[in-house]
């Protein structure tokens, strides 16, 4: 049944329509453009009049083709759409704007006859988001129109608002990785030695003190090496402060290389001396360390003309406690400080222990011929056992 044979339409004609609907006058309507499509000029002529009496601006289309072709351009906010139509129907126009991303987000509402249910179901298969009936009521038409209308704008409203919430999401996100970076660089600043990379004192003395908590919980070894380079006063008297500096971060890269551990701590304690935090390390595992790190100095062989060796060299300083409450962290650095002043006063390049000497193993490597006679006889007694 073609739904044009109906009666010609028994509502009253839009200027005879009364007062607005109230739903429509609750806020001033934006700017809608509405599509009306049939083929029928009785039909079309009352929807124009029934719509554009409302203030929405109307554009029309007799057929399919014309109708997909304006709504690609002129992107209506809706589609009024015959069933019936010469060409293509109102189901395959109304397919072919649904499978386009361009139109398939405009809402298509069927003109189609009252009686005609399995068309209506159709419409809503194939993407419709309401239908009216014919004959048509102008009131329910408008009405109907505006929902549908008020719909797409909300939605696109909401579309916005996502779109806004995620953008600032994504600020928000940006500017607290920024921050966090930002922090971690300051935070390397704060613990950080400017000229070696290693920890600095403050870093050292925060981190000795959480160790030591650390270790009373559970009751395990704590080993601290405290290393003091050789002779640094005249090394940077003879070969200048740039050149001492280079050699403080050879040493540095020493010490770092040998705290394998993740929580082993190497830290600049000051000047030319270091510190080596070892937690769960006994007394042979810090001596395994320090022997590591005098190895790999002398290994480097940096030449120190003033020094009995020849070579820079470091007089280290050991101490092992299982920390208690009873005593302070500071008893650990007593211990290594007063470990360091023996190895200084036995004759530098060595390890002693805050109670006994410990005397190093041998290098692999022989350390380079010294310059100077009086200095070989003062390096021979320096690494006598
Ligand atoms: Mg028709």
């Amino acid at each position: 049944m073609d739904q044009d044979n109906h009666p010609p339409p028994v509502s009253p004609p839009p200027s005879s329509v009364g007062p607005a609907l109230p739903i429509a006058s609750a806020e001033p309507e934006t700017h809608w453009v509405v599509l009306v499509v049939d083929d029928n000029p009785t039909n079309l002529d009352l929807l124009c009049s029934a719509l554009g009496d409302r203030g929405w601006e109307i554009l029309v289309a007799t057929d399919g083709e014309s109708a997909i072709e304006q709504s690609h351009y002129a992107q209506p906010h809706l589609i009024l759409l015959d069933v019936m139509m010469p060409g293509i129907d109102g189901f395959e126009t109304c397919r072919r704007l649904k499978a386009d991303p361009v139109t398939a987000h405009i809402p298509v509402i069927f003109t189609t006859a009252l009686a005609d249910v399995e068309r209506k179901v159709l419409g809503f298969q194939v993407g419709a988001v309401d239908y009216v009936t014919k004959p048509f009521d102008v009131l329910e038409v408008q009405a109907r129109a505006y929902t549908h209308l008020k719909m797409q704008q909300l939605q696109g409203d909401l579309r916005a608002s996502n779109r806004k919430l995620q953008e600032e999401i994504r600020w928000r996100k940006a500017a607290e990785e920024k921050l966090q970076a930002a922090n971690g660089r300051l935070e390397k600043l704060a613990t950080s030695d400017g000229l070696t990379g290693l920890a600095n004192r403050r870093e050292f003395d925060r981190y000795l003190h959480h160790c030591w908590q650390q270790q009373i919980r559970h009751g395990r070894h704590l080993s601290l090496l405290l290393c003091d380079v050789d002779y640094f006063k005249a090394y940077n008297d003879t070969y200048g402060h740039p050149a001492g500096d280079e050699c403080l971060m050879a040493i540095a890269q020493a010490l770092a290389v040998s705290a394998r551990r993740p929580f082993d701590l190497a830290a600049r304690y000051g000047g030319e001396e270091f510190a080596l935090v070892l937690p769960d390390t006994q007394s042979e595992g810090a001596l395994e360390v320090a022997g590591m790190i005098r190895d790999r100095l002398h290994h480097q062989a940096i030449p120190h003309q003033r020094s009995p060796l020849g070579i820079v060299t470091l007089s280290i300083g050991m101490a092992t406690l299982i920390p208690s409450r009873d005593r302070p962290p500071s008893d650990l650095l007593d211990l290594a400080d007063r470990g360091l002043y023996l190895a200084k006063q036995q004759g530098r390049d060595r390890l002693c222990d805050g109670a006994a000497t410990v005397p190093l193993p041998p290098p692999p490597d022989p350390p380079p011929a010294p310059p100077a006679t009086t200095a070989a006889t003062n390096v021979n007694a320096a690494t006598a056992p």
